[in-house]
This record gives C-alpha cells, sequence and structure tokens, in this order.
C-alpha cells in the first residue's frame, strides 16, 4: 500500500504576481525599453532616455 505519496510543489506558488520588470533591449544604434508584460517604450537614441521610459512604465501600471 503506499498512501503517503510526496505531493509535488505547486508550480502556481512561485509565480504569484507576475511584476511589471522593465529591462532595455538595444536595436542597432537604437536603445528601447521592453518589460515583462509585452509592452515596449519608443526607439531612443539614450539608453538613459530608455531607462527612462521603463521606470515611468513600471510606475504608471499599477502593481
Ligand atoms: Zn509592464
Amino acid at each position: 500500500m503506499y498512501e503517503d505519496s510526496p505531493v509535488p510543489p505547486d508550480p502556481a506558488a512561485e509565480t504569484a504576481t507576475p511584476a511589471h520588470t522593465a529591462t532595455t533591449v538595444e536595436r542597432g544604434s537604437f536603445c528601447l525599453a521592453r518589460c515583462a508584460c509585452g509592452w515596449s517604450g519608443p526607439a531612443r537614441r539614450s539608453r538613459d532616455l530608455a531607462r527612462t521610459d521603463a521606470a515611468g512604465h513600471a510606475a504608471a501600471v499599477p502593481g
């Protein structure tokens, strides 16, 4: 009798709430912000501007 079978960990427990993790990606000579939710900012010539877009998106979207 094998009543004491091990219970596998629930994978849903680790991915509770997906945060808006915006990062900057380089596209050729441009740089743009991209978020884990699928959002992407406009192409910037400056990485600092793209980073500002990423920060602005994370701040604008609740959660
Ligand atoms: Zn996002």
